[in-house]
């Protein structure tokens, strides 16, 4: 059976009670007839509010980072067992974001993976690489250092994480890889899953960076391209809905 593409929305730091109603709303109506898996990424204190608006619905949960600790004295954390709490499916860990401003390590975004997965937590890993590694030609070398990282931790259960390809120079910047570009990378990626688990076929690789209606298709058409993780474009119900029809 032909796996179900995954298409997730990243909220990043948007949204507010009444355009979180109207949007989640709008997409509950509009993705009835939806082909592919579907989740959003939502800021922590929007949770509860989220998962009611989506009762009763295929729509799933998602939180945009989670700690590598289960409990304790982590002032500002959240962590995996309190997301299970309210009824989170995935979390996004190591976004390039987080990398970048918060300092975030390969080692760190390994902890948080490994955290989330045994709380019955799905942990989106994000790889990719900056416009300076692409034009130095470390592409490949980084991607596969970061996912190494997390595959190495969590050895025995890699066929339940999410990988997210996302160019950090193709993110919020409309420039979106090539589908071939993307490919590329996809391909290598399942190659690195497959030496590390006989389930590299169901790990679900998805593409983020600049993904919107019009592109989402073909990005979507490559052979180890399995959904995407989509910012800007998840915040309006019409343009999220498209990308949804298109997988
Ligand atoms: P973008 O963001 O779709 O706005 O480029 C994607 C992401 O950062 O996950």
């Amino acid at each position: 059976m032909e796996k179900k593409k995954l298409i997730a929305g990243n909220w990043k730091m948007n949204g507010n009670l009444e355009a979180n109603d109207a949007l989640v709303r709008a997409l509950v109506a509009g993705m009835k007839d939806a082909a592919c898996s579907v989740a959003v990424c939502v800021p922590a204190p929007y949770l509860g509010q989220v998962q009611l608006l989506k009762a009763g619905s295929a729509l799933e949960l998602g939180a945009q980072d989670v700690s590598p600790h289960a409990q304790g004295a982590y002032t500002g954390e959240v962590s995996a067992p309190m997301l299970r709490e309210f009824g989170v499916r995935y979390a996004i860990v190591g976004h390039s974001e987080r990398r970048q401003y918060h300092g975030e390590t390969d080692a760190l975004v390994a902890e948080k993976a490994k955290t989330a997965l045994a709380h019955g937590v799905t942990p989106i890993v994000c790889v990719g690489e900056t416009l300076a590694e692409r034009e130095a030609g470390q592409t490949e070398e980084v991607v596969k250092r970061q996912l190494a990282a997390v595959i190495h931790v969590n050895g025995h259960c890699i066929s339940e994480i999410v990988v997210a390809y996302e160019p950090v120079w193709a993110i919020g910047t409309g420039k979106t890889a090539t589908p071939e570009m993307a490919q590329q990378v996809h391909g290598l990626l399942r190659k690195q899953l497959g030496a590390a688990t006989s389930h590299a076929e169901r790990v679900h690789i998805l593409y983020g960076g600049s993904m919107n209606a019009a592109n989402a298709a073909s990005l979507l058409a490559q052979p180890d391209i399995d959904g995407g993780l989509v910012g800007g474009a998840s915040l309006k119900a019409a343009d999220f809905l498209q990308i949804v029809a298109a997988a």
